[in-house]
């Protein structure tokens, strides 16, 4: 067992996720990095998910001059699936250029909470720093369509 397994285990993972469906959606996530559009933060993201179904998606970020119009890698990979009618998803990859893996924004996780909620989340580096967790770890107390209920 690999240590990231291991972690995988002592944090609950369903571990549904294989070391080779790991390593493509990393692989593809760097490549879809190359393609995105951050001219304002200078901040590249991409973002490649696994549906249970086998399907892959892929998104980077795509920034706007009217900066709240920007859209997050991670949320235009979900809106690939999701228009694609893949709602079972399994895995995310995260990369980035940083030195250190970088877990999704705030609303990203909302996002992933209600829409993939037991999904496995993975952020990496280029120079092979990984780091990994559960939406639940990540967005412990989210907002539910339940939050709605006012009866
Ligand atoms: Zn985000």
């Amino acid at each position: 067992m690999t240590p990231i397994a291991s972690a995988a285990t002592a944090l609950g993972m369903s571990r549904d996720t294989s070391d080779s469906d790991w390593r493509a959606l990393r692989a593809a996530a760097f490549a879809v990095l190359e393609r995105a559009y951050a001219p304002y933060s200078g901040f590249r993201v991409g973002a490649a998910l696994k549906a249970r179904d086998g399907r892959e998606f892929a998104a980077c970020n795509v920034e706007n001059a009217s900066y709240p119009a920007s859209m997050c890698a991670e949320r235009a990979a979900i809106a690939a699936a999701i228009a694609a009618g893949a709602r079972d998803l399994g895995a995310i990859v995260i990369a980035t250029d940083a030195a250190e893996p970088v877990p999704p924004c705030g609303i990203c996780r909302q996002v992933l909470s209600e829409l993939a909620p037991t999904i496995e989340v993975m952020s990496c580096t280029r120079g092979g720093r990984e780091s990994r967790w559960t939406i639940s770890s990540l967005l412990p107390h989210p907002f539910t369509p339940q939050s709605l209920d006012h009866s």
